[in-house]
Order: C-alpha cells, then sequence, then structure tokens
C-alpha cells in the first residue's frame, strides 16, 4: 500500500494546546517528532562549547539566535528516517527560522508536501490558560490546571514554572508570538502551505478540525 509522506509545521502561541495536538498527530499519522524545546535542553545538558552557550542563554529566558537554532536544527534532521514524515513543534519562530527549515528540508530532498498549521487562540483565552498550567518535571507534559501533584502520564512531579506565574512575562511570550512569530506565519500562508484551526475548542474538536483541513490539503 503506498502512502502519501508529507511534513508539518506545527505553529500556535503558548497555551495554544500545541504540544496535545502534536502528540495526536504524530500517533495519527505515524510521524517523526521534532521538537525545539526538546533540542534546545538536551543541547543545553550537553558538554560543548555549543551546549554551555545554549545553557547559559536559556538560563538567562532569551530566545536562541537563529543560527544556533539553524544548528540543532541541521543535527536533528540528520537522525530523521527517511521514508517517514516529520512533525516540526516550536520551530520556526521567526522569519529567517521559517526561511532556514526550507532550505534545510530542501538539502535533504524531504517530501515536498509541506503544511503549516497554525492553532489560532485569542491573547485572552492563552493568557488564562498559560496562568493556570503546570507541566511535569520529568516528561514535560503541560497540564491544565494546577491541582494535580503528580504526573497522570510518567508518575514525575508537577510543578508550576516561574515563568507561568508571572503575567507580565507571560503577555511578553505572546507579544514575542505577534511580532516574531507572525511574519513567519504569513511566510507560509504566501506560500499556500498555511491550515488555520479555530484554538478555541476542546483538545478532540481542535483535533477533528485538523484532521479534516489536513486531508483537503494532502489529497
Ligand atoms: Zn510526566
Amino acid at each position: 500500500m503506498s502512502k502519501k509522506i508529507f511534513n508539518l509545521i506545527l505553529l500556535g502561541p503558548a497555551g495554544s494546546g500545541k504540544g496535545t495536538q502534536a502528540d495526536l498527530l504524530v500517533k495519527k499519522y505515524n510521524l517523526q517528532k521534532i521538537e525545539a524545546g526538546e533540542l534546545v535542553r538536551a543541547k543545553a545538558k550537553e558538554d560543548s562549547e555549543l551546549g554551555r552557550e545554549v545553557h547559559e542563554i536559556h538560563k538567562s529566558g532569551r530566545h536562541l539566535p537563529d543560527d544556533i537554532m539553524l544548528a540543532l536544527m541541521r543535527e536533528a534532521f540528520q537522525n530523521i528516517e527517511p521514508d517517514k514524515g516529520i512533525l516540526v513543534d516550536g520551530y520556526p519562530r521567526t522569519l529567517g527560522q521559517a526561511k532556514d527549515l526550507d532550505k534545510i528540508m530542501n538539502s535533504l530532498k524531504i517530501a515536498e508536501k509541506r503544511i503549516a498549521i497554525l492553532i489560532k487562540v485569542s491573547d485572552e483565552e492563552a493568557l488564562r490558560r498559560l496562568l493556570n498550567r503546570s507541566v511535569c518535571r520529568q516528561c514535560k507534559t503541560v497540564l491544565i490546571g494546577r491541582d494535580k501533584k503528580i504526573c497522570p502520564r510518567c508518575g514525575g512531579e508537577v510543578v508550576v514554572r516561574d515563568y507561568d506565574t508571572d503575567e507580565t512575562a507571560v503577555r511578553k511570550r505572546l507579544q514575542w508570538f505577534h511580532e516574531k512569530v507572525m511574519p513567519a506565519i504569513e511566510f507560509y500562508q504566501q506560500r499556500k502551505m498555511l491550515i488555520r484551526v479555530n484554538g478555541e475548542q476542546s483538545i478532540e474538536n481542535v483535533f477533528e478540525e485538523t484532521v479534516q483541513k489536513l486531508g483537503q490539503k494532502i489529497r
């Protein structure tokens, strides 16, 4: 049975539920996930010049510059299986990064079909969710609400991250999205690669809308 290979680029502000949708999409379409946050955390632990630099920047809460993100992405793309689609999450976060990702995919001749998915939520909704979420220290699963102390997925300790308690910091992240990520989204829009999904619905309905719109794009 022949199947179409396609690559997904998942976009959305913090609080859009992107991580959850990423997992669902990976499972449904048997994709390999490249998650920028994971790459950054792994690199920050590495005992190398780049590792130490990433550690310093990451610790300070600043965004990693495009060239460092490109290096991490290139590395990740070296380890992919060529006959399987990819889902990229947490990248690109600037227009420059969108162009970089395009170049990586072109150079590796990865399936022509590339689709960017934007999960849309309003700032008010994102803010409301971010100020009410917690995260598993171990597997990094993000949980809605702050009442759970033990992760339902892995049994790890659930904590509230400092940057999810500071409203100013949260607003700053949303601001970054408007200023820096929107131009990347427009990049995909202009190339007719973009699907927009309403993120202000239940997890199931967001997923259903995504799958339905993807179906129209990949046939
Ligand atoms: Zn966990």
